[in-house]
């Protein structure tokens, strides 16, 4: 896949404000935060969309799961509540092609999303 600006601040090529980082993954401030807390949580692998992930990459995947719950749990913001969204491709409002989980928390978020 061509490089997305993600894999920028994987290398620290551009800045950005990163939470949380270990082998696999890395967690960082969405740029366009659109709640008190907007964390996007990434593979460091780059894996392009939903559709491209297979087999080998369930544990990844639960691995970016568990990190966001942790996060959300350290940062108290877990019995609150918050919202874990992956979008895929055009329909699903994707815009960078390298996988993302956005972690939103802070405020009620509205449901359904438009
Ligand atoms: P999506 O539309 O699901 O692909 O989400 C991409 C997200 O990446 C958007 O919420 C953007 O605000 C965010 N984003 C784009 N560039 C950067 C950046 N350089 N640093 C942090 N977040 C970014």
């Amino acid at each position: 896949m061509s490089e997305t600006i993600f894999s920028k601040i994987i290398r620290r090529e551009i800045p950005a404000e990163i939470v949380y980082e270990d082998d696999d993954i890395l967690a960082f401030r969405d740029i366009n935060g659109q709640a008190p807390t907007h964390v996007l949580f990434i593979p460091k692998r780059p894996i392009a969309t939903l559709n491209d992930l297979g087999e080998d990459d369930a544990n990844l995947v639960g691995r970016l799961v568990l990190a966001a719950t942790r996060y959300a749990k350290a940062q108290g913001f877990a019995e609150d509540g918050y919202r874990c969204v992956i979008n895929c491709n055009r329909d699903g409002g994707q815009s960078v092609y390298h996988i993302h989980l956005h972690v939103l928390a802070g405020r009620q978020l509205s449901w359904p999303p438009g």
